[in-house]
């Protein structure tokens, strides 16, 4: 496994193989891996035969400079797992490389209106950064395909939006949620739960459970009622928003017969802030 720093090692890698023909992908990450990262890998020996990760904590798309501070950064580790997987090179730039004109660097591109809604509510400007860099790493590596996963639903459909608005031939490749044991979505953030925490944390996929096992039943107001209720009482639970939402314009569902429908949550769980949803149809 090759790890290059800068972006023209890393083109000086992949010219040969791109001219002898070979199909290149890219996993963006932030690090501290996961299962679910490595899922996309996986997912990406299936799709190409040149396997980027890239792993570079992104400062513009931080809206809390203490979040960006104490993001997890356990390289050796990161590297371990990823060489374990078969992945073919890994991409870690620092913050110059990525941003010679400083992290402060402008970029504003027109993501429609689902970039201010839910995520994009509560951290503004998210969607800007993080469009800014996968740009960023979509022209170092220059990619046939990139993977993305569902955890992150909004942040897909941003990513096709910029992907749409620089009309870039890149195929994005969305691959499904990989959770614990009983059920909470694997992520990066879940080392800082408590135990406590962790424990509290398996309402957010039990809630989006809920809606998944009775959406028959109940109407639209009545699912995002009963869901949220399970939120009652949890302690060090504060829920940011729990909506079934259509999944092209994450505007809350206006009836069951749509087509696309996906249920989305997020809550602080102690201090820690979580994100999960299920696609209902
Ligand atoms: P991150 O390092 O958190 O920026 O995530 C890098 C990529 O891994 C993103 O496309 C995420 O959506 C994806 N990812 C994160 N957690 C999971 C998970 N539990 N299952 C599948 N993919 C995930």
């Amino acid at each position: 496994m090759e790890i290059f720093k800068t972006k023209a090692a890393l083109k000086a890698f992949l010219k040969p193989l791109k001219a002898s023909g070979k199909k290149i992908a890219l996993v963006p990450t932030m690090g501290a891996l996961h299962n679910g990262h490595i899922s996309l890998i996986k997912v990406a020996q299936q799709n190409a035969d040149i396997i980027i990760c890239s792993i570079f904590v992104n400062p513009t798309q931080f809206t809390d400079p203490k979040d960006l501070e104490k993001y997890p950064r356990p390289i050796e580790h990161d590297l371990a797992m990823l060489q374990d997987a078969g992945c073919n090179g890994v991409f870690m730039p620092n913050v110059e490389e990525m941003y010679p004109a400083g992290a402060d660097e402008k970029w504003h591109i027109d993501l429609g209106n689902a970039e201010f809604l839910l995520e994009g509510a509560f951290r503004k400007g998210h969607y800007q950064g993080v469009t800014q860099i996968v740009k960023k790493l979509f022209d170092a590596v220059e990619p046939d395909v990139a993977m993305f996963g569902q955890k992150d639903f909004q942040q897909v459909l941003m990513i096709k939006n910029m992907l749409a608005h620089f009309n870039l031939p890149i195929t994005i490749i969305t691959c499904p949620i990989i959770r614990e044991d009983d059920g909470l979505a694997m992520s990066s953030r879940n080392i800082h739960l408590t135990l406590e925490d962790r424990k509290h944390s398996l309402v957010l996929s039990k809630s989006l459970q809920f809606v998944l096992d009775h959406f028959d039943e109940y109407t639209l107001a009545e699912l995002e009622t009963k869901a949220k209720a399970l939120y009652d009482g949890i302690d060090g639970v504060a829920l940011d928003y729990f909506t079934i939402a259509n999944g092209d314009t994450l505007e809350p569902a206006k009836s069951k017969a749509e087509d696309n429908l996906v249920a989305l949550v997020a809550a602080k769980v102690g201090s820690t802030r979580l994100i999960d949803n299920m696609i209902i149809k």
